[in-house]
C-alpha cells in the first residue's frame, strides 16, 4: 500500500530578528552594557551565503541556498545547528546565531554562537538526495566550519544522520593523518560515528529538567499536571517522555499536519510509534481527536511546551492560554507581543536561552569527549547534564529575584555580563 505524504500546516514567515534584539537591548539598557561592547553585539561577525548545485534522482540538476551565519566568537568556537526548512534565510539565521551566543553564555561554556541551514522542505527529497545536499553544502562550507572554528549541530529536520553525512565529508577532505582529529567538527552524531551517550536526548531532558526545577521552587507537584506540545520531534518527544514517567498527563499535541488533543491523556510511546509509522505526522493517532490548529494555545492545561519553530505564541493567541507555565523547548517560540501580555497574565516562561540549553550542554560533553579519546557512560553524561542545568537555573532564578526581573530578562543579563567581563579584560585589537 502507497501511504500519501501528509499535507503540512502553512507557516507564516517570521520575524525572529526583532524580537531576539528586543530582548537583548532589554538586558542590555538594565545593565547599563558598555556602548562599545554593544556595538560588536548587536552585528554578527560573519555571514556565509553559499548556492550549490546537486544532482536528483531523476538526473535532473538544482541549484539549493544554504546559509551559515557566526554571531559571536569572544568565549570559544562559535557553535549552534543546522536547519533544513523552508522559513530559512539570512535574517532566521542571524536571530539564531544570537540565541545561541546568549545560550552558550548563559551556561558556563566556551562556546560562542552560530547557526545555518539551508532553505527547503526536506520532505519534497529522496533519502539518497538529502545525502547528497547535505554533503555538497558541506563541502561549498568547506573550511570555515571546524572542530576547533564552528561546530554544527542538529535543529529542525536535521538528525544524527545529517551529522554523519557532514563529518564523513568534512573528513575526507582532510590529508589521511588529520582525519579522525576532526571528529568533534559536528556533534549530535551517531554513537557509532563518535556520538555521546544520551545526546539524542539531551535538549528534551533538559526541558523536562527545567519544568521540574522550577515546579521545585513553586512546590507545585508536576504529577497529574497537563501539558500541550506543539513539535513532537527530537525535542517534544524527548521532553514529552520524561514528564509523563513524572507522573503529568499529555493531553494535546500539533506538529507541522494538525493538532490532536485527549484530555484523558495520549501516551506519548503510542504517538511516537504512529508517528514513526506515518512519515512523522501525528495525525490519525486512534486515541485523540482530531482539533483545529488554532484552538491549540488555548487548550485547557498547566504547562505549554512549544518545541517546533519561532513565533509560534503570538498577541493573538497568547489571550486564549490557559497553562500557567511556557517551557520554550524551540528558539524563539514567544514573540514580544505575546510575552508582555502573558507576564502580565502571570504566565511563568522558562526562556529558551536556559530551556532547551540541555541540548548545546550535551554537544559540549560529546565534543570533550571526541577531543579527549573518551567514551563516558550515560548515566555519567545524565548527572553531570543535570548539575550543570541546576546551576543555570538557579542563577537564572536568583538573578531574576534580586533583579526583580521576569526570568528571561534574568537570563539575558547573566549571559551579558558575561560576555562583557570577556571583552572588557582582553580589550579589543588592536
Ligand atoms: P525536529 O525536526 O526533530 O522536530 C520538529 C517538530 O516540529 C516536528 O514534529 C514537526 O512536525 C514540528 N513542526 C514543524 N513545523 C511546525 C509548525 N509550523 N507547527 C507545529 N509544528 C511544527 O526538530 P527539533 O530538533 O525537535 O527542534 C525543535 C525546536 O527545538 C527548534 O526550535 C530548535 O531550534 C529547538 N532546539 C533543538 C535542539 C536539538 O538538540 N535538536 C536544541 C535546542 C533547541
Amino acid at each position: 500500500m502507497v501511504t500519501k505524504t501528509p499535507k503540512k500546516k502553512k507557516v507564516l514567515k517570521q520575524g525572529m530578528l526583532s524580537n531576539v534584539m528586543h530582548q537583548f537591548d532589554n538586558a542590555a539598557n538594565i545593565v547599563g552594557l558598555n556602548p562599545n561592547i554593544r556595538k560588536i553585539l548587536e552585528v554578527t561577525n560573519n555571514e556565509l551565503v553559499v548556492h550549490f548545485p546537486v544532482r536528483m534522482d531523476n538526473g535532473e540538476v538544482e541549484v539549493f541556498t544554504g546559509y551559515r551565519v557566526q554571531h559571536n566568537n569572544s568565549l570559544g568556537p562559535y557553535k549552534g545547528g543546522l536547519r533544513y526548512h523552508p522559513t530559512v534565510d539570512i535574517d532566521a539565521a542571524r536571530a539564531l546565531a544570537m540565541w545561541m551566543t546568549w545560550k552558550t553564555s548563559l551556561a558556563g561554556l566556551p562556546y560562542g554562537g552560530a547557526k545555518g541551514g539551508i532553505q527547503l522542505d526536506p520532505a519534497q527529497y529522496s533519502n539518497p538526495e538529502l545525502e547528497r545536499i547535505t554533503r555538497r553544502f558541506t563541502y561549498a562550507l568547506g573550511d570555515n566550519i571546524g572542530p576547533e572554528l564552528d561546530i554544527p549541530a542538529p535543529d529542525v529536520n536535521t538528525n544524527a544522520q545529517t551529522m554523519a553525512w557532514i563529518l564523513d565529508t568534512y573528513m575526507s577532505t582532510k590529508p589521511p593523518a588529520e582525519r579522525s582529529m576532526n571528529m568533534h567538527v559536528v556533534t549530535g552524531k551517531p554513537i557509532g560515528a563518535g556520538g555521546s551517550e544520551g545526546r539524542d536526548r539531551a535538549t528534551g531532558y533538559g526541558v523536562f529538567l527545567t519544568i521540574k526545577f522550577w515546579a521545585e521552587s513553586k512546590q507545585v507537584d508536576l504529577k497529574d499536571k497537563k501539558f500541550i506540545v506543539q513539535g513532537f520531534g527530537n525535542v517534544g518527544y524527548w521532553a514529552a517522555y520524561f514528564l509523563e514517567r513524572e507522573g503529568a498527563v499529555l493531553t494535546g499535541v500539533q506538529d507541522a499536519y494538525g493538532s490532536i488533543a485527549n484530555e484523558h491523556g495520549i501516551s506519548v510511546e503510542k504517538l511516537s510509534e504512529h508517528s514513526q509509522a506515518n512519515k512523522g505526522s501525528i495525525l490519525g493517532f486512534g486515541d485523540a481527536q482530531s482539533i483545529d490548529n488554532t484552538d491549540f494555545f488555548g487548550l485547557d492545561c498547566d504547562i505549554i511546551i512549544p518545541a517546533a519553530l519561532g513565533n509560534q505564541i503570538t498577541a493573538e493567541n497568547a489571550k486564549r492560554i490557559r497553562a500557567y507555565l511556557i517551557a520554550e523547548g524551540a528558539n524563539g517560540p514567544t514573540d514580544v507581543g505575546a510575552e508582555e501580555i502573558l507576564l502580565k497574565k502571570g504566565v511563568n516562561i522558562i526562556p529558551d536561552i536556559l530551556c532547551n540549553s540541555g541540548g548545546v550542554i550535551g554537544s559540549y560533553f560529546e565534543w570533550l569527549q571526541n577531543r579527549n579519546g573518551e567514551i563516558w557512560q550515560l548515566e555519567e553524561v545524565m548527572q553531570k547534564l543535570e548539575k550543570k542545568l541546576r546551576e543555570s537555573f538557579t542563577k537564572v532564578s536568583e538573578t531574576a529575584k534580586d533583579r526583580k526581573v521576569d526570568m528571561r530578562t534574568a537570563a539575558f543579563i547573566i549571559a551579558i555580563e558575561r560576555l562583557e567581563e570577556t571583552y572588557l579584560q582582553r580589550g579589543i585589537f588592536p
